[in-house]
């Protein structure tokens, strides 16, 4: 019997039940014993056929989220936008969606086109039609290894080429997450994004103000800690969506080469950090990001009769307030933002009992490598960066020689006591 055209038989595709990981097989296997359709979907597809190891395995099913639930005690119902399911295994979460509907008359939009709630269930079709790139769209079927391709997914892959499914603009409009979505996959994955599927983004770019600051939170984690970050930043500056993230980052780029050259130094060195398996705080970006707002504000402030401290203290709250209006910063990281930037008024102070505080300090390190990044473009910075270096690793004696006057004033506060025993 001759398959539809759309059904790619085993020997035709290079998915192998190798590559997918033995969690995301018993969720197969199991929906399927159950009587239910369920595939592989999304970027656990497109990385295999890609060559690429997937970050994570998300399975798509006709069971109801419900009917999920029942088969896996280790499983939760999650819902936001769409009910969907997550099983876990150990630390492994497997993500199981229902198939979604698009064009539904149960779709709430908005007046702009964007969609407010689409809990609607349908057809694999329809599921494949709502998705975003023709690349995300490829099911891979284990019961028989086939690979269903209903939007010619496999021939973007191999022109190696990103493509919206259906009208570009109209998806954009729907939710324009979608062109931070187009960026970040394209940069990824060293894709070029198909010209009709570019030319709405930058004429569409405002409409990211729509949406929540805490989603491009996680949006921003994905283009920024997945070890391409250098690339992603000069990406979002051409297509004139780095205004709509960061812009008083982005305002004061032009006039400041050399922060431009310090927030460069930062995302190579993330990015080298990321490929060596090095732990990345989201929080160290943003503090480099909002450097330069940061200090033009305390210049600003200033020069309106504040101290030096306290302008500069007042414009980190200021600071990190305007940019949570655009990307939320959750407390967590709001925290380690001040801290390393706090630290940069005292690393330079080396005296007294200040340089074992700040030694101590258990944003240090993060501290530290902020200052040696600032160093990079800025020489008059490099005997200080250069000074912690050396005194961080320094023994005690050899940190005592450092710090000539500070140990004289020691002696004699020691003594003191030690005399009236
Ligand atoms: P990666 O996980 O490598 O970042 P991904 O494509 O798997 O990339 P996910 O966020 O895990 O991204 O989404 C899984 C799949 O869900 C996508 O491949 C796509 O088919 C669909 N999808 C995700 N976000 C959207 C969206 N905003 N609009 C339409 N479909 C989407
Ligand atoms: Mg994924």
């Amino acid at each position: 019997m001759k398959q539809p055209d759309h059904i790619i038989p085993r020997d035709q595709h290079t998915v192998s039940r190798k590559d997918i990981s033995d969690s995301a097989l018993k969720v197969l296997y199991r929906l399927n014993k159950a009587g239910y359709d369920a595939f592989l979907v999304g970027g656990g597809v497109r990385d295999i056929l890609l060559g690429l190891n997937p970050k994570d395995f998300d399975i798509t099913t006709n069971a109801t989220p419900e009917q999920i639930r029942a088969l896996f005690r280790n499983s939760r119902i999650i819902g936001r936008r769409f009910k969907l399911v997550h099983i876990m295994f150990g630390r492994e979460v497997i993500e199981v969606a229902t198939f979604r509907a698009h064009c539904d008359s149960n779709i709430q939009q908005a007046k702009d086109g964007m969609i407010l709630r689409d809990n609607v269930y349908g057809t694999i079709e329809e599921d494949a039609e709502r998705r975003d790139f023709t690349i995300n769209a490829l099911y891979y079927n284990v019961r028989d290894f086939s690979v269903h391709d209903y939007c010619n997914g496999l021939t973007d892959l191999r022109k190696r080429q990103l493509r919206m499914i259906g009208d570009p603009e109209t998806r954009y409009k729907e939710d324009p997450v979608r062109m931070l979505r187009a960026v970040r996959l394209a940069t990824k994955l060293g894709l070029t994004i198909e010209e009709k599927t570019l030319e709405p983004i930058s004429r569409l770019a405002h409409l990211l103000e729509q949406i929540p600051a805490a989603r491009l939170f996680e949006e921003y984690r994905k283009m920024f800690l997945a070890g391409k970050g250098e690339a992603m930043f000069e990406a979002l500056q051409t297509h004139g969506l780095l205004s709509k993230l960061f812009p008083a980052t982005e305002q004061l780029l032009a006039a400041h080469p050399d922060f431009e050259s310090f927030i460069q130094a930062a995302l190579e060195n993330t990015d080298k950090r990321i490929a060596s398996d090095n732990t990345v705080n989201p929080a160290f970006l943003i503090a480099v990001f909002l450097w330069q707002p940061l200090l033009e504000r305390a210049h600003q402030l200033e020069t309106k009769g504040h101290s030096y401290n306290d302008a500069f203290f007042k414009s980190m709250g200021l600071t990190l307030a305007e940019q949570s209006q655009f990307i939320s910063i959750p407390k967590r990281y709001s925290l380690v933002i001040r801290d390393i930037w706090a630290q940069q008024i005292r690393l330079p102070q080396r005296h007294g009992k200040k340089v074992w505080s700040v030694l101590n300090h258990p944003r240090f390190r993060a501290a530290y490598d902020f200052l040696v990044l600032r160093a990079e473009s800025d020489p008059s910075l490099r005997e200080i960066a250069d000074w912690w270096t050396k005194f961080q690793d320094a023994d005690k004696a050899e940190q005592q020689a450092m710090l000539p006057k500070n140990r004289r004033r020691k002696v004699k506060r020691r003594r003191k006591p030690k005399n009236k025993d």
